[in-house]
């Protein structure tokens, strides 16, 4: 297959034809760096090296009625998730706050369930309001299920931006994870979003024993709903739900699916969403190339990468946060002397001032987990970034992803910190 004309036309902003989709898909593993060197043009040419920061509030956990059987959120999960009702206004705004702080340029408010009650929708303009009046230049995405009457014209009014209804899988499969609700009602609310003139974000969720025709099937629905971002998600097989046990991605299958995207989609946004940590573990980098969008810090129900990492995954690579200022990567290397110089958590182990490993306690697995916490309370109590959601409780020890943990950790951590807790958020 010719990438360097699939690249050329997707630059113009054509897509590739179903066939191409297919063949990036069918590429050997050898063939990963020349697909991500042509899928990198296109995204080049629309994003530049700018990544958006994506931050997730999670308004309302778990208790929801629907069976979505990857979904810890759902009936009959017994998986161990944070269960709350609504989080009080104060609340919600002091997440998001959190969220902005460390970078994000759009937050994403989400509830469990079928969808919104009248009701609901009043609190999450009150949300909403609250979050633009403290930083109007602040994207803010709702997320909470079906939308029907004039939800969707409210919530524009209240200055949401963008509305996320996600795909999932392909509509030949869908009736095998989900039986509470069909693909058509998703595709459904994506139309609703735009009715209300709000940005339609909708994505999916790789590695439900999708084949590869099932992929570009999404990725075609994608394009014709009008998605105007695409978070590709990779299954996190949480223990407790139907797909507990189910296979990992390979980094270089995640690189090809996203390729694929791009190549299908390439002027919209395609972000790298959950399961990135778990499936493109090192690989992330180069996904990069393809993605121009993450999430950070956690997700809804699981833990992400701390979100410090993540900055410095971008400041490493080349890539700009949207909207950050010019001298942001001055700034955090400006804390990084700080956090070498002056191990800010106690639990540590003090091994890492050199910067050469610790050894001395194993803190690769639970063990430790003063390292990334030392230099995440570094970042945090630099000049002028603002305190950690409650400062009153300590900075629990984190467990993003290394290296050598995978091999001890489990495969999916259910989220503990953050909304919902009175632990400090993950930013
Ligand atoms: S509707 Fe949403 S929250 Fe409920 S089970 Fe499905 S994915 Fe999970």
């Amino acid at each position: 297959m010719d990438l360097q004309a699939m690249a050329t036309r997707g630059c113009a902003g054509e897509s590739c034809t179903r066939d191409e989709a297919l063949a990036v898909l069918a590429l050997p593993d050898s063939a990963v760096l020349d697909l991500v060197a042509s899928a990198g043009q296109v995204r080049r040419q629309f994003f530049g090296n700018r990544v958006k920061l994506n931050y997730l509030v999670n308004l309302k956990s778990g208790l929801c009625p629907e069976d979505c059987s990857y979904c810890s959120q759902a009936r009959g999960s017994t998986a161990d998730v944070l269960k709350y009702s609504w989080l009080s206004q104060d609340q919600a705004v002091e997440a998001a706050t959190a969220g902005i702080a460390g970078g994000a340029a759009r937050v994403c408010l989400v509830a469990s369930g079928r969808g919104p009650s009248d009701r609901d929708i009043d609190k999450v303009t009150g949300i909403v309001e609250a979050i633009k009046e403290a930083d109007p230049e602040v994207e803010v995405c709702a997320c909470l299920g079906f939308l029907k009457g004039n939800q969707g014209d409210r919530l524009k009014a209240a200055g949401v931006d963008a509305y996320n209804h996600n795909l999932n899988t392909a509509e030949s499969k869908y009736d095998q994870i989900c039986s509470t609700h069909t693909y058509a009602d998703r595709v459904d609310t994506v139309r609703q979003a735009h009715l209300a003139e709000l940005s339609a974000c909708s994505g999916f969720i790789a590695g439900m024993d999708e084949t590869d025709e099932d992929l570009v099937d999404l990725a075609f629905a994608l394009h014709e709903v009008g998605a105007d971002s695409i978070p590709v998600n990779f299954l996190l097989p949480f223990e407790g739900t139907p797909m507990a046990g189910h296979g990992m991605i390979s980094p270089q299958r995640c690189l090809m699916i996203l390729a694929m995207i791009r190549f299908v989609n390439p002027a919209t946004e395609i972000r790298m969403a959950a399961g990135r940590e778990v499936h493109l573990r090192s690989m992330q980098p180069m996904g990069l190339h393809i993605a121009n969008s993450i999430f950070l810090g956690d997700y809804l129900t699981s833990e992400g990468a701390p979100g410090r990492a993540d900055l410095e995954m971008l400041r490493d690579n080349g890539f700009v946060p949207e909207g950050a200022p010019d001298d942001w990567a001055e700034r955090l290397d400006a804390t990084d002397l700080s956090a070498y110089a002056e191990p800010a958590a106690p639990s540590g182990c003090g091994g890492h001032a050199g910067g050469s490993g610790c050894g001395g306690c194993g803190s690769a697995g639970s063990g430790c987990g003063g390292h990334a916490a030392g230099a995440q309370a570094a970042y945090e109590h630099a000049p002028g970034r603002p305190s950690p959601v409650d400062s009153g409780t300590p900075t629990p020890a984190t467990s993003g992803f290394s290296a050598a943990a995978a091999f001890d950790a489990p495969v999916v951590s259910p989220r503990k910190r953050g909304a919902g807790t009175q632990l400090p958020a993950n930013v």
